[in-house]
């Protein structure tokens, strides 16, 4: 490591603080999220997987609006302090609604809300813009230095998880004798909202010392006024869309919204308003660039990887995602959390993808050159095909666990630690490597809508994760409950018995479902078949795009 640090600028060393701030606030309210919905504002399991999805593809859509506004605005710095800002102030309205919801369940829902909208648009402002600082740090000669700076950044990424998604469930997810404190979810927004101050003093005090070219000039400042912007040699070309290109994609952003809309049940608005917003944005803008007509053929050729690659990289974030929602609402509903005699909160479960990602993501990339120098490394796609395998096996292997639990049988905690390590490997197959393929594959004019479709592809994970995230079935706690309420929730799941209206009642006041969730028209009836969904569905991903590799390779015209 001392090695790495001695090559790298130190700079990197202060965006690396600057983002391991801004995970710890964001990984750490993931973490409790869904669990204040469901336990403190009262909201259904389903709904509540629905809006975390929802919000998570909006944190992915925004930093196009980001990238945007400080390109010809404000410039990185400026967008980067404003989005800290922005994310501190949300989770202080988490903090707040926290807070209120005991004596006052409307403000609390209504703070929630807004809470969710400042982070969507401070993460926008946030995370483009320190991404792309990375790689301004390092002038054209030095620029085979950026795996290594960018795997350096995804540790700091994963630091700030693992205290983020320690200290947060730690203050926030409380039991009192053996039951949860439902009011101390908000000591876990403040600890977030207190990182994000911190983030963004760090970046704040040290940025005009640190944050420069390696001859002393300021980096990421107004665009009007960037005097390292010749540092980027070539890229200040930008793409330049025709009016016609610009109005049809709006029209054809406008039908795609309605025809998704029209194939969404439900009235759930995330589920009707926010899902469709988020996939048609992402084909729209996918649409307007690949109809370019200054594309040459091996310039479109390598657009159409990116938009192939993208694509199959949806299952991967879909499957992924769970871990803010059904995974957690598993650890806390139907797993022994008895941890080397630690009873660990259910939130906290999360923590091992940081911590796997912390100590193997050096290994991986040592991994990746060693094969490199063999000759050997896969091209970027068979990675990814076998990050998507990888999520299937770990899938498989839960499925296969929680077969004979029954409803009051108890999951190890050692399978779900099991399944963030592979999950953890899957993601260092995938993810880091997706950024510098984009990078690569697309022409210099494109490469930040490029990006942009690439963070909207993550997007469309998050809101298909919400998808899955609700087909979750009963839990243990839902017989239990339903059983103290003198309901057989497996005979009226089963349709033995039909409930009275009165009955009807009790079960959903206590958020419980009294018919089974379904999928594409089929019905999960048990944990099995929900985790089967998922090992389908990234197994078969996993499939194509290995099959895909010989015309992928073609594709990619000599890029790796
Ligand atoms: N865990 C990474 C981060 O928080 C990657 C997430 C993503 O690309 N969707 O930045």
């Amino acid at each position: 490591m001392s090695e790495v640090k001695a090559k790298h600028p130190k700079g990197l060393w202060v965006l690396f603080g600057t983002e391991m701030w801004e995970r710890f606030n964001f990984y750490g309210m993931r973490a409790i999220l869904t669990l204040f919905m469901v336990n403190s504002l009262m909201m259904k399991e389903e709904d509540a997987a629905i809006l975390y999805g929802g919000f998570l593809g909006l944190c992915y859509l925004t930093p196009m609006l980001g990238g945007f506004v400080s390109d010809r605005f404000f410039g990185n710095r400026n967008c980067i302090m404003l989005g800290g800002l922005m994310m501190a102030a949300g989770q202080l309205l988490l903090f707040f609604s926290a807070s209120t919801f005991s004596t006052n369940l409307s403000l609390a829902n209504t703070l929630m809300w807004t809470a969710l909208g400042v982070i969507v648009f401070g993460n926008g402002f946030f995370k483009p813009n320190i991404s792309s600082m990375v790689g301004s740090l390092y002038p054209k000669q030095e620029k085979s230095k950026l795996d290594t700076a960018f795997t350096i950044f995804y540790m700091g990424i994963n630091l700030g998880a693992f205290l983020g998604q320690t200290i947060c469930p730690y203050l926030g997810d409380v039991e009192i004798a053996g039951v949860r404190d439902v009011h101390a979810f908000k000591w876990g927004f403040l600890a977030a909202s207190i990182a994000m101050i911190l983030g963004t003093l760090v970046f704040f005090f040290l940025k005009n010392k640190y944050v420069v070219t390696p001859d002393g000039k300021p980096l990421g400042g107004l665009p009007s006024k960037n005097d390292a912007s010749d540092y980027e040699e070539g890229e200040a070309q930008k793409a330049v869309f025709s009016t016609t290109a610009l109005i049809v994609s709006i029209i054809s952003f406008v039908i795609l919204f309605f025809a998704i809309r029209y194939f969404t049940e439900g009235t759930n608005i995330v589920k009707t308003i926010i899902y469709p917003i988020i996939y048609a944005s992402g084909i729209t803008l996918a649409g307007l660039i690949i109809s370019d007509s200054s594309l040459t053929k091996i310039e479109r050729d390598r657009i159409i990887v990116i938009y192939i690659v993208a694509f199959f990289v949806i299952f991967f974030w879909a499957a992924f995602e769970q871990a803010g929602s059904s995974l957690t609402f598993i650890a806390d509903n139907q797993t022994d959390l008895n941890f080397f005699g630690w009873q660990m909160p259910p939130s906290m479960v999360q923590v091992f993808n940081g911590i796997f990602v912390f100590a193997f993501a050096l290994p991986f990339s040592i991994l990746w050159d060693k094969l490199r120098e063999k000759g050997r490394e896969p091209i970027s796609p068979v990675k990814q095909a076998i990050g998507l395998a990888l999520i299937a096996l770990s899938y498989f292997i839960i499925a296969n666990n929680v077969k004979d639990l029954g409803n009051s049988g108890l999951l190890g905690i050692k399978w779900l630690i099991l399944l963030y390590l592979i999950q953890t490997f899957a993601e260092l197959c995938l993810s880091p490597i997706g950024l510098s393929l984009v990078g690569k594959l697309s022409p210099k004019r494109f490469a930040s809508l490029l990006f942009g479709v690439f963070f909207l592809s993550n997007a469309a994970g998050y809101a298909l994760a919400g998808t899955l995230g609700s087909i979750l079935p009963s839990t243990g706690d839902k017989f239990l409950k339903a059983e103290k309420l003198g309901i057989d929730l497996q005979a009226v799941l089963d349709k033995r018995i039909t409930p009275t209206p009165e009955q009807l009642e009790l079960l959903s006041q206590n958020q419980i479902s009294a018919e089974n969730p379904v999928f594409v028209g089929f019905e999960i009836h048990n944990l099995y078949e929900f985790f089967m969904v998922f090992v389908v569905l990234t197994g078969i991903a996993a499939v194509i795009l290995f099959l895909l590799r010989p015309v992928l390779k073609k594709m990619m015209h000599g890029v790796k």
